[in-house]
């Protein structure tokens, strides 16, 4: 096959938005997908749910006039973590939740895996502090374009459509309907022989910070977590102890060697850390 993946899920956020300027925090608005396989040319099924958002939730009247989004929509909608639970819910029905399981999200831009969810991660309440790998890497479709017609000046989704002589469908802003404009764009470039690969990973610094317990033998230091890095946690863990660490091990006893554990960490986790000294 000439992907590193036959199905892929597109998705893209509408957030919450103003003439001027971006509300702090942005939050999303609405959560949609649309399930590709590349494989065999088509629309597998799709996902859509309004968001309703906790701490600007009046919709300015230029936000609806971009996504066509009205109050309504957001006032009787779940708020984002239990709209989060429904799309892993979804994913999971289809097999694709898991890293094995050949599956992608793919984006147009990076600003939704990049940036918008970080954001409303941090601004959700509780924080939501651990994503599962799918969301936290992506395929932005205007890398791929770019690769398969060179020449192309414009790389936003309706130049793209109009590079595949494609027309846009629906309302460009409205998530559902740009979900399925990006997924035409993708199966257009799958059929011109675009290979599908990550292009953008969610780096551990835009992650929440979360307060972990360090244990040291016998001794318990709780502190917070910035970055979700390795040698952040032995740093950390050397200065709380004044001991220089070396080894780090999850609460089931198998030792952390890599970031990729620490970015599914739950806050409170606790972290065994072993010294120098004791490995001397
Ligand atoms: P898009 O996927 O291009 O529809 O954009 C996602 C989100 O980015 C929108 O829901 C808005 O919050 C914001 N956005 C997009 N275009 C604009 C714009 N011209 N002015 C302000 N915000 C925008
Ligand atoms: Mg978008
Ligand atoms: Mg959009």
């Amino acid at each position: 096959m000439n992907h590193d993946f036959d199905r892929v899920v597109v998705l893209d956020f509408e957030a919450t938005c103003q003439r001027s300027g971006v509300p702090q925090p942005q939050e999303i608005i609405e959560f949609p997908s649309v399930l590709i396989s590349l494989e065999e040319g088509r629309v597998l099924d799709e996902f859509s749910s309004f968001v309703r958002p906790i701490h600007h939730p009046e919709l300015s009247e230029f936000c609806t006039e971009l996504t066509s989004i009205v109050q309504a929509d957001v006032d009787g909608a779940p708020t984002f973590p239990e709209v989060l639970a429904a799309h892993r819910a979804w994913l999971e029905g289809h097999g694709l939740l898991h890293p094995e399981a050949g599956a992608a999200l793919i984006t147009c831009g990076d600003w939704d895996l990049q940036t918008a969810l970080p954001v409303q991660c941090a601004a959700s309440g509780p924080p939501i502090t651990a994503l599962p790998p799918i969301y936290r890497r992506w395929i932005n479709i205007k890398k791929i374009f770019a690769k398969v017609k060179p020449r192309a000046k414009g790389f936003g989704m309706p130049s793209m459509l109009r590079g595949l002589g494609m027309e846009l469908r629906g309302r460009h802003h409205r998530g559902i309907d740009d979900c399925h404009n990006i997924a035409r764009i993708a199966l257009g470039l799958a059929a011109l022989g675009g290979r599908f690969e990550i292009t953008g990973r969610l780096s551990s610094s835009h992650y929440p910070e979360i307060e972990i317990e360090v244990v040291w033998g016998e001794a318990r230091q709780r502190t917070l977590l910035r970055k979700r890095h390795l040698a952040t946690v032995l740093g950390l863990a050397s200065g709380l102890f004044k001991t220089k660490m070396v080894k780090v091990f999850a609460a089931d006893g198998g030792e952390i060697v890599d970031d990729e554990p620490l970015m599914e960490l739950a806050a409170g986790s606790a972290l065994r850390v072993v010294s120098q000294r004791e490995l001397a």
